[in-house]
């Protein structure tokens, strides 16, 4: 427990972290990869909330010529896939799991209802938020920073394909220079794009740091809730 520098933490997992080399869809080793060190984490006494984002199926932007919200629902309906399987990964570990969406489908998951995940994670069963915020022309981004305020998380942990924040592209300029830590502030006047500028924004005025690191190691889950300095952090 005294190994934890974040008790509650909002993790945040980019859709295409669970497709691995693969690129697209779900990658179950991966997955499995990762869902192991969510419980190292867990048992270490973290109390744990999820957002997995859609990006390994689909994005709204990506439909050329859709409606917009149309193409927003299908991005949202994808991280219910993604959020089904991590459910399932971990709950084969034994770990107490709910999924709440925020589009009802009762069928399925448990619609969102903020004093029930709050109740879930004090009596630590990991809750992973689907559908992001519910609402089109958002990122699960956004979505993980709305949930992590509600849910008065201490940290955002950000898993990505990259291993920090880059001054440019580092998959394209071989010179690119990572942050070890930057201001919400820096971060939106230097026009970086690792995270959305609402969740930045919205992070910036509720004062929520968020740990940007890469999933290329799983162990760096562990690392991030220790409070070693890894990535980036954004304060
Ligand atoms: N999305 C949305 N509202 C939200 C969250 C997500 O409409 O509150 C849709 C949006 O189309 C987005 C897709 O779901 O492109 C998948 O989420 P995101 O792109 O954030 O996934 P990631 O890039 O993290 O895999």
């Amino acid at each position: 427990m005294s190994e934890l520098k974040y008790k509650r933490i909002m993790l945040k997992i980019s859709g295409e972290a669970l497709a691995g080399d693969k690129g697209q869809g779900i990658d179950t080793d991966t997955v499995n990869e990762i869902c192991e060190r969510i419980s190292v984490v867990y048992k270490m006494g973290a109390e744990i909330a999820i957002v997995v984002g859609g990006g390994n199926f689909w994005r709204g932007r990506s439909g050329k010529g859709m409606d917009r919200t149309t193409a927003d629902h299908m991005g949202m309906l994808a991280t219910v896939i993604n959020s089904l399987g991590l459910q399932d990964a971990l709950e084969s570990r034994d770990i107490p799991v709910r999924v709440q969406t925020a589009i009802e489908m009762r069928q399925i998951a448990e619609p969102y209802v903020r004093r029930k995940a709050v109740r879930h994670l004090e009596k630590k069963r990991i809750v992973i938020f689907a559908c992001g915020m519910g609402n089109p022309y958002f990122s699960t981004d956004t979505a993980a920073a709305l949930r992590a305020a509600e849910i008065d998380a201490e940290a955002i942990l950000m898993a990505k394909n990259v291993d920090g924040i880059y001054d440019s592209d580092p998959s394209q300029n071989v010179n690119a220079v990572k942050y070890d830590k930057l201001s919400y502030q820096e971060y939106m006047n230097k026009g970086l794009c690792a995270i959305d500028l609402t969740a930045a924004s919205f992070c910036k005025d509720n004062a929520i740091p968020t740990l940007v690191f890469g999933l290329n190691d799983p162990d760096n889950i562990i690392r991030a809730v220790k409070g070693e300095e890894i990535g980036t952090t954004i304060y």
